[in-house]
């Protein structure tokens, strides 16, 4: 046996071992009737062709490897924004195991949601008794501010009337009267998670400004939208903003939520946007999204009450970030500080040092539309090329607008937008026209597994790196520490391709 006491074989290592590795060949000569070596290695080479490749993207109905979740997940993550705000899935509960879960894996922090527990009896009768029993229980066990209500896919398609439910929920006393009980029809069948998102933001305005008069005021409403980088993005973003003093409101601000300090004590609730600021930010003179393709049917609501609004495409990199700090600065009535200024003359001088590593580069983006563009923008302004810019849940204008936007730099002329399309899309792109770097998240490993296009995780989620949601990719000094991720990636593949004593060592320079 391989394994000691002194020296404990985990799974990686012990399947290396002479028995082990004849056991699997024996198991699979014996019991797996394959279809042998050689005709796996001439599928596996198909697989990389042009003529695989045309086959591939004219998939209709199947789909693999999507880069996207349901909209229920977008509503947690919006809830948990919001201060000691419970998160209340009405349906099945396998689904609020799943947004649990996955949020914990990215942020490694606990997520708090219940679920209406709903089931086969629910599904032919109705959850209204899952409603009542459900809102009493949250109300009670975990004592929380507000509980905000979102749907799986199963009490969608059986069509349960969140509003009544709630309102007799009310009635017979499982939560008071005035209780604050937001709620959005969050169908997964529709759009993906950043529809629900923005389904659920509206679902929190709307129950607090429903019927309510507005008189102006001078205060700028933010929504960062769905952000897996948002406890470093929203500090960052607050950081900039007291340096302006502009008078702000954050709607959703989960970076205290998904950052609870070990000090010894559980914070179920930590953080968050309070309910009364989000009730006076009906009086905010406008309302900004940081995320178009997350917020627009919120902003269309806000309009309606009569503010001003804007959308950004995830404020990352100089231009950017310019755009947003301009229009704040219009805005507020507020200057831009010398001190923010130096900032972008750092990213700036940071920019030209390393341009000749990153100059020509070629990249493949994926992830959802708002950062897919933010990403693309960032790699023209540093002279690459975003070859393959994909978006499982991009839409045709967002198609539209992206290809505008790559025609405003000569590095866009050669890049294709890929709205509607998977990973397995990705795969075959990769391999027929290929590019330097992927950047995407951590689905992305199996891409450069496969590829060996080297993968930057960038975006949510990112399961198998730690804590880099800690630190932020907006502004300046977002955009410095995007730059560093990339240029370390290049760095070190050419130190790995220069590292053969006597052989290619000759370009393994101390100074690059
Ligand atoms: S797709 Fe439907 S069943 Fe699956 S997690 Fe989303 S809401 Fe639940």
């Amino acid at each position: 046996m391989p394994q000691s006491a002194d020296n404990v074989l985990d799974h990686a290592p012990l399947f290396r071992e002479p028995e082990y590795k004849e056991m699997l060949a024996a198991k699979k000569a014996l019991f797996e009737c394959g279809v042998g070596d050689e005709k796996i290695a001439e599928q596996t080479e198909y697989a990389k062709s042009w003529e695989y490749r045309e086959k591939n993207l004219s998939r209709e109905a199947l789909v693999v490897n999507p880069a996207k979740a349901c909209q229920p997940l977008g509503a947690v993550f919006a809830s948990a924004g919001f201060e000691k705000t419970m998160s209340f899935v009405h349906g099945s509960q396998g689904c609020v195991a799943y947004y649990r879960s996955h949020l914990s894996r990215h942020f490694k922090e606990p997520c708090s949601a219940v679920s209406s527990s709903m089931t086969e009896d629910a599904a032919v009768f109705g959850g209204l008794n899952n409603m009542v029993d459900g809102l009493a229980n949250t109300y009670s066990l975990y004592a929380p501010k507000m509980v905000a209500v979102s749907t799986t896919c199963m009490a969608e398609v059986i069509g349960d009337d969140l509003q009544s439910f709630i309102q007799t929920a009310k009635d017979k006393g499982s939560v008071p009267q005035e209780f604050d009980v937001p709620f959005a029809h969050t169908p997964a069948f529709v759009g993906s998670h950043v529809d629900g998102y923005d389904n659920m933001v509206k679902g929190i305005l709307e129950n607090f400004w429903k019927d309510k008069e507005r008189s102006e005021g001078a205060s700028i409403n933010i929504i960062p939208g769905f952000d897996g980088y948002c406890v470093g993005n929203n500090r960052e973003l607050k950081r900039l903003l007291d340096m302006m003093g502009v008078d702000y409101t954050i709607l959703g601000d989960a970076s205290d939520q998904f950052d609870t300090p070990s000090d010894g004590e559980f914070r179920m609730y930590d953080g968050g946007t309070k309910l009364e600021d989000v009730a006076a930010g009906l009086n905010a003179k406008a309302t900004l999204s940081l995320q178009h393709w997350n917020t627009r049917k919120t902003l269309e609501y806000v309009a309606e009450k009569g503010q001003e609004t804007a959308s950004f495409h995830y404020p990352m990199g100089i231009r950017a970030t310019d755009e947003l700090l301009m229009k704040v600065s219009a805005l507020s009535g507020k200057a831009i500080p010398e001190a923010i200024r130096m900032e972008r003359g750092r990213l700036v001088d940071a920019m030209a040092d390393s341009q000749a590593y990153l100059h020509g580069k070629k990249y493949a983006v994926y992830g959802d539309p708002d950062f897919v563009h933010a990403m693309a923008r960032f790699i023209l302004e540093t002279g690459g090329e975003p070859i393959h810019c994909l978006a499982t849940n991009g839409s045709k204008a967002w198609e539209e607008e992206m290809k505008a936007m790559l025609e405003t730099s000569p590095f866009g002329k050669n890049c294709h937008v890929w709205a509607g399309k998977d990973l397995w899309h990705m795969r075959s792109l990769l391999f027929t026209e290929k590019v330097d770097l992927l950047i995407g998240n951590s689905y992305g490993k199996y891409l450069e597994r496969d590829t060996g296009t080297p993968l930057l995780r960038m975006t949510f989620p990112v399961f198998d790196r730690h804590h880099h949601h800690r630190f932020p990719l907006w502004g300046y000094q977002g955009g410095l520490r995007v730059l560093t991720a990339m240029l370390d990636k290049f760095f070190d593949i050419y130190d790995d391709d220069t590292i053969i004593p006597g052989e290619t060592d000759y370009s393994y320079d101390l100074t690059r």
